[in-house]
């Protein structure tokens, strides 16, 4: 096995590198993720609200891979917050993935205005009481959510995905997570290809010392700073370069130099901005 696993709060283990399907139309995600699995990648990253769990669930069906080499996480989406609704979308999801439990599964948003995220990571808890989901944990989550939630539930959630880049590091939830026994996935990995990080000579000139490309660069930093990562390409040629990160390590200054770009560079949404 080439991807290291890292390993969760609560026993479980999870390949550090893998793929993830948003924007991926659920038309063509059979065949890119049949690809990305024939790559090498055995974590993929969907959401119901991506529409493509079911496109995902017939690679992972037609692939022939053992289940226990897979790691598949979804995510619940915003509207389904809530007790019964949670369990109600967390069966959708199943069925379409066509499998009988998830690796991770994770609430996508606070949507804290709604102020349903602690009564959703009650049912979370309960999903994961039934085995059904081994881990779960949250999405785009900042500091005042984790602490509301570890205030008023039992369980810490295994993860916080959320929007990390060199441009948006995101250091104070990161802190705070790692301080809790939170592992970070980066969502965005490479900046969502938003904003020229590839033109960076941080990330130019490790690429040029490395014989490997600034997304090779890019995707080594984040597993060098531990954080879980599952870039998307359509493009087989472009999975299988991102899956080409673990013959080369960047020395403490091309890191440190990349780390150097943090400008509070978000390029999505504000998590307080979405319901
Ligand atoms: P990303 O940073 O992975 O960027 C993807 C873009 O980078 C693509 O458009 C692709 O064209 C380009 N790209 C990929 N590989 C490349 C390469 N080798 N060279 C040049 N360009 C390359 O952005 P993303 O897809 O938004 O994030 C990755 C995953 O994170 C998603 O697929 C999804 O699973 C997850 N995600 C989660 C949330 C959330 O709210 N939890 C939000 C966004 C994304």
């Amino acid at each position: 096995d080439t991807v290291p696993r890292l390993a969760l709060n609560d026993g479980h283990t999870i390949p550090q590198l893998g793929f993830g399907v948003f924007k991926v139309d659920p038309a063509e995600t059979t065949r890119i993720v049949t690809d990305a699995l024939k790559v090498g990648y055995r974590h993929i990253d969907t959401a119901a609200i991506y529409g493509n769990e079911k496109g995902v669930g017939d690679a992972i069906a037609d692939s022939g891979i053992a289940r226990d080499e897979l790691f598949i996480t979804t995510k619940l989406w915003n509207d389904r917050q809530g007790t019964q609704s949670a369990f109600d979308a967390f069966e959708e999801s199943l069925e379409k993935l066509g499998l009988e439990e998830v690796d991770l599964y994770l609430i996508h948003w606070p949507a804290a205005k709604n102020d349903r995220y602690v009564e959703s990571w009650k049912a979370l808890e309960k999903i994961r009481e039934s085995g059904r989901a081994r881990s779960i944990g949250v999405s785009n989550f900042l500091v005042p959510h984790l602490t509301r939630l570890m205030e008023e539930t039992d369980i810490v959630p295994a993860v916080d995905q959320i929007e990390l880049h060199p441009a948006h590091q995101q250091p104070e939830t990161t802190a705070f997570a790692h301080k809790s026994g939170i592992q970070i996935e980066a969502w965005g990995p490479l900046g969502q290809g938003k904003y020229p990080l590839f033109e960076e000579p941080a990330v130019t000139r490790a690429a040029h010392a490395h014989a490997k490309s600034p997304a090779q660069v890019v995707i080594r930093w984040h597993l060098q700073r531990g954080n879980i990562v599952f870039p998307k390409s359509n493009s087989k040629q472009r999975m299988a370069e991102n899956f080409d990160v673990f013959d080369f390590a960047l020395t403490g200054a091309e890191e440190q130099a990349i780390t150097a770009l943090e400008r509070e560079g978000r390029v999505a949404s504000h998590p307080d901005d979405v319901n």
